[in-house]
């Protein structure tokens, strides 16, 4: 990242159970075979598919030599565990770590908390570097603002000082107005956060699941975007169709405006990893 260089990368998910484990593993080989510029493995907050996030991390990198951040979360963890995560993570030659607080769901919320020993991603950021890890650690920030943050401004003050805990790069929350991303990476770099960002772009294939996350989460949805979803929400085909134009003019658009590093939450879907790298072909090539 940061060297002037256009970067397109994929994100896919751990099983959550033993038996989904080999498709798992199948569809993100398919996509690493693409040839990504990265890959990120997310991480079940509380724990449970730690190991699977490893295990996918570690197989691709060896596999297919295609460099691969793990997703680490805190919310619900000992000092111990976060400690064991970092040896495994270590032992398994992993090499890039995107550190997060983690989302509290409602089965987190209603656990015990007293053995909860972080707030926020910052924490942990602390506690990986203080262990001597030589990660090259990346976090999460929020183009429309984290839902829990009183207003922007504060929000971009804790990033800041995500960053200056040693954050070397961010990933963005996913969005659909590119205008949202331009006026916040103009807040940001005016607050001197000056790292690389990676603008991650959700591809909507099905349309009812991301309609209510995006409500979950207080994502602009912009006309044009609800007209496709009203339109073809109900045909899987015609809407996976539609979501991969609309995520492909998302990407256009950035790079031509010098957003250089595109995050594909492809969501182990090897199909449309592949049709919007094929849709970017000669733009991921032409470097000036
Ligand atoms: P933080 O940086 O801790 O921020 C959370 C909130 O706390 C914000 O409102 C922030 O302003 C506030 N805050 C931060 N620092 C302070 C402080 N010092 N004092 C007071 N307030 C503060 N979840 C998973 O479970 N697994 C994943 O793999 C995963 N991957 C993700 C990848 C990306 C790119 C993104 C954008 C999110 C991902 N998430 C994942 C979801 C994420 O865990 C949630 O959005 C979570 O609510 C916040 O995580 P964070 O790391 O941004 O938290």
């Amino acid at each position: 990242l940061n060297n002037g260089k256009l970067s397109l990368s994929f994100e896919v998910f751990p099983p959550k159970t033993d038996t989904a484990f080999n498709s798992v593993k199948t569809a993100t080989e398919e996509i690493a075979r693409l040839n990504p510029s990265f890959m990120s493995v997310t991480y079940g907050a509380g724990g449970g598919t730690s190991q699977y996030t490893l295990d996918i991390a570690q197989n691709i990198k060896k596999q297919y030599n295609v460099p691969m951040v793990a997703h680490l979360t805190c919310v619900s963890s000992t000092k111990e565990t976060v400690a064991e995560r970092i040896e495994s993570m270590k032992k398994a030659g992993i090499e890039n770590v995107l550190a997060l607080r983690g989302d509290l769901t409602p089965e987190l919320e209603k656990g015990d908390r007293s053995k909860w020993a972080y707030r926020h991603a910052i924490d942990l950021i602390r506690d990986i570097k203080e262990s001597g890890a030589d990660f090259c650690i990346g976090g999460a920030c929020y183009p429309e603002g984290h839902l829990e943050s009183a207003n922007m401004e504060e929000d971009i003050a804790h990033l800041k000082m995500k960053v200056e805990a040693g954050c070397e790069f961010l990933t963005t929350q996913m969005f659909f107005d590119n205008n949202i991303l331009y006026s916040y990476l103009y807040k940001i770099r005016e607050r001197g956060i000056t790292v690389p960002i990676v603008a991650g772009i959700m591809p909507v294939t099905n349309a009812k699941q991301i309609v209510r996350s995006c409500k979950l989460s207080g994502t602009y949805l912009p006309q044009r975007f609800k007209a496709i979803v009203d339109r073809f929400g109900d045909n899987p085909k015609a809407m996976k169709e539609a979501g991969i134009a609309y995520a492909t003019d998302q990407i256009i658009d950035l790079l031509a405006n010098g957003v250089n590093n595109i995050h594909v939450y492809s969501m182990n879907r090897p199909e449309v990893a592949a049709a919007i790298q094929n849709n970017l072909k000669e733009i991921m090539s032409y470097q000036r």
